[in-house]
C-alpha cells in the first residue's frame, strides 16, 4: 500500500505514522526527519536545508524532490511507504505524480488529519521526539512513563530547535499559503480521506485505520 499523510505541522502526522507503518508492514518516509538527520550528519544537504528549517521556512522544492525519488527507489519502498511531511507545494505534488509514474506505481490513498491552527501552537511547544528511535511525546496530551526517557527504547527526549513559539507561527503560516492547497489537489484525484485530527490520539488512530477499510 503506498499512503500519503498530509495535515498542519502538529496536526498528528508522525503520530500516527507509528501506528500505521506497522499495520500496513510500510515503510515511513519523513523529509523532515530526513533533512535532520543530514543536519546531524553535517552533509551538503544538511547545511543548505538548516537555515531554511531554522526560519520556519520550505526548503526549495528541488532539493526535496531529488531527495524523496531517491529514497523512493531503495528496495524498502517496493512492499509500499507512507509519506509524510512531502509534498508541499504544488510543485512537489506534480513532482511525484510524475516520479510515480515513471515507477508505474499509484498512491493507494491520501489521509488529511485537520487540525484546528488555535490547538497547534501548544501541540508543537510541547512535543518532545526520542533521539534514538524517533517516537514523538507530548508533555501534557502524550507524557512518557519516566520523564524525559523514551517508552519505546529508553532513548533521551529532546524538544526540537524549530518548535519554539516563533517559528512555529512562522510553518503555520507557511502551511496554510503553500501546502494546504494540496488537500483541494488529492480531493480531486479522488484520493482524499479526511480524519478528524482534534481528538484523543487512539480515537483518530482508530478513524485513520476506519478510512483506510480497517
Ligand atoms: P506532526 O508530525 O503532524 O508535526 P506530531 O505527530 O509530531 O505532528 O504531533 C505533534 C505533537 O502533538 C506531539 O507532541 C504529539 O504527541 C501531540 N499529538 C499528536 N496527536 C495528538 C492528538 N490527537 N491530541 C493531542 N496531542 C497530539
Ligand atoms: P517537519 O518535520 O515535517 O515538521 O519538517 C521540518 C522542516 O523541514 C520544515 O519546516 C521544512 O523546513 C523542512 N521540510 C520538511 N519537508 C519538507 C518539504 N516537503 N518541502 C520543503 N521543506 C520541507
Amino acid at each position: 500500500m503506498n499512503l500519503l499523510i498530509m495535515g498542519p505541522p502538529g496536526g498528528g502526522k508522525g503520530t500516527q505514522c507509528e501506528v500505521l507503518t506497522k499495520e500496513h508492514n510500510i515503510t515511513h518516509i519523513s523529509t523532515g526527519d530526513m533533512f535532520r538527520e543530514n543536519v546531524k550528519a553535517g552533509t551538503e544537504l544538511g547545511k543548505k536545508a538548516k537555515e531554511y528549517m531554522d526560519n520556519g521556512q520550505l526548503v526549495p522544492d528541488e532539493l526535496v524532490v531529488a531527495m524523496v525519488k531517491d529514497r523512493l527507489s531503495k528496495p524498502d519502498c517496493e512492499n509500499g511507504f507512507l509519506l509524510d511531511g512531502f509534498p508541499r507545494t504544488t510543485p512537489q505534488a506534480e513532482a511525484l505524480d510524475g516520479a510515480l509514474t515513471e515507477m508505474g506505481i499509484k498512491l493507494d490513498a491520501v489521509l488529511n488529519i485537520a487540525v484546528p491552527r488555535e490547538k497547534l501552537l501548544g501541540r508543537l511547544t510541547g512535543r518532545r521526539v526520542c533521539r534514538s528511535c524517533g517516537a514523538t511525546y507530548h508533555v501534557i496530551f502524550n507524557p512518557p512513563k519516566d520523564e524525559g526517557k523514551c517508552g519505546n527504547c529508553g532513548g533521551e527526549l529532546y524538544q526540537r530547535s524549530d518548535d519554539t513559539e516563533a517559528t512555529v507561527n512562522q510553518r503555520l503560516d507557511v502551511y496554510e499559503a503553500q501546502t494546504a492547497p494540496l488537500i483541494e489537489y488529492y480531493a480531486k484525484q479522488g484520493l482524499l480521506k479526511e480524519v478528524n485530527g482534534d481528538q484523543d490520539i487512539k480515537i483518530v488512530t482508530q478513524d485513520v485505520l476506519a478510512s483506510l477499510g480497517r
